[in-house]
């Protein structure tokens, strides 16, 4: 949710399970001599996706860490840090959420009791989204996935709709605390998120996400037969599948078939929490080459190439309402230096 009227950042995409790993290959190597954090990594050290056993990268932390990557590596190891005014906001937030999908469709409680089970949840979802906004429906919660820049992303569209024009638009809800706009840091962070949707979403209609990819990075098993509610919620969907490699062939052959258009326009739309009004929309300007030069830009961290940064000086005041603000050694030493991958689980131990 969209906390940053007090100038500290958003926790969007609640409830998303974070479950990654790595998928750069082994692109570990020295961080850069000329830095201001000059430490060399052991050769054998893992990376920050081996460290935190990850297989994807959510979107969410992407953008999180567009704010500031300290903090965001900070919340990876100190999860349920976050004050409980904070947490409020967000459990607000997320009933806001839920309205909205309340509106378009019935929420039905699955078990699953294995990894592939939570994915074929999923998969399910895209199954019965893709026909509706084929005839020209309105789908909310729709879960994209795709290898980009060699590193598998996860993320959840708000909402996909057809605008008078025609165009396919996405539409990103922001709830606020304070009845206000955001600063322009956050407005650029939102819009990272927006465009990192974008670049999953083109990439499953245009063929280019595999099964076989969603298989490596997810370590998934596709002869593991489907969990008894999973199969039941399937049944009554009109899929006829067993295992999970059946609904993964049916999901991936109902994508190449569906002629779906690649998202057209890009919403962010920002309402007041407490009221429910709107505070404003911005449009955001796709700009390709911008997005994935930043996007590999945090995917060096994740994968080994460089140390994590805290935000610069003139930022500095996004630490002021900081939860780790008292802890923060790249605050501490004035934005010169942070600790190195192995220093910091180190100290986490
Ligand atoms: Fe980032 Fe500042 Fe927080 Fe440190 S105190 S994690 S630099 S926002």
């Amino acid at each position: 949710e969209d906390l940053s009227d007090s100038e500290f950042p958003d926790f969007s995409e609640l409830g998303d399970i974070e479950e990654l790993g790595s998928s750069l290959g082994n692109p570990r190597k020295e961080v850069d001599a000329q830095g201001p954090w000059k430490r060399k990594r052991e050769a054998d050290a893992p990376t920050p996706m081996e460290r935190f056993h990850l297989g994807c990268l959510w979107v969410s932390d992407l953008s999180t860490q567009s704010w500031c990557e300290q903090q965001m590596v900070y919340r990876k190891e100190r999860p349920g840090f976050p004050s409980a005014e904070k947490a409020a906001v967000l459990d607000a937030g997320a009933s806001i959420h839920l309205a909205r999908e309340l509106e378009l469709h019935d929420l039905v409680n699955i078990h699953t009791s294995t990894k592939e089970d939570a994915w074929a949840v999923k998969l399910l979802n895209v199954l019965s989204m893709v026909p509706v906004l084929q005839s020209g429906g309105t789908i909310r919660e729709f879960p994209v996935f795709g290898e980009i820049e060699g590193v598998f992303l996860v993320g959840v569209i708000d909402e996909l709709h057809y605008t008078s024009k025609g165009e396919l638009e996405l539409t990103e809800l922001k709830t606020r605390k304070r009845a206000a706009m955001p600063l322009a840091a956050q407005k650029e962070k939102d819009r990272f998120q927006v465009s990192l949707y974008k670049c999953i979403f083109d990439a499953m209609v245009w063929g280019q996400v595999t099964s076989a990819s969603l298989v490596h990075h997810m370590k998934l098993s596709p002869e593991m037969l489907l969990g008894p509610q999973v199969h039941s919620h399937a049944r009554q969907g009109g899929f006829t599948v067993m295992s999970f490699g059946d609904l993964l062939e049916l999901t991936f052959l109902s994508l190449s078939l569906s002629d779906l258009p690649v998202i057209d326009a890009l919403k962010i739309e920002y309402s007041h929490q407490e009221t429910g009004t709107v505070l404003g929309t911005e449009m955001v300007v796709f700009e390709e080459k911008q997005v994935r030069d930043k996007l590999r830009h945090h995917l060096g961290y994740w994968t080994g190439l460089r140390e994590p940064r805290g935000v610069d000086v003139k930022e500095a005041w996004k630490c002021r309402m900081c939860d780790y603000a008292a802890i923060c050694e790249w605050r501490q030493s004035g934005g010169t230096r942070t600790l190195s991958h192995e220093q910091h689980a180190k100290k986490m131990t």
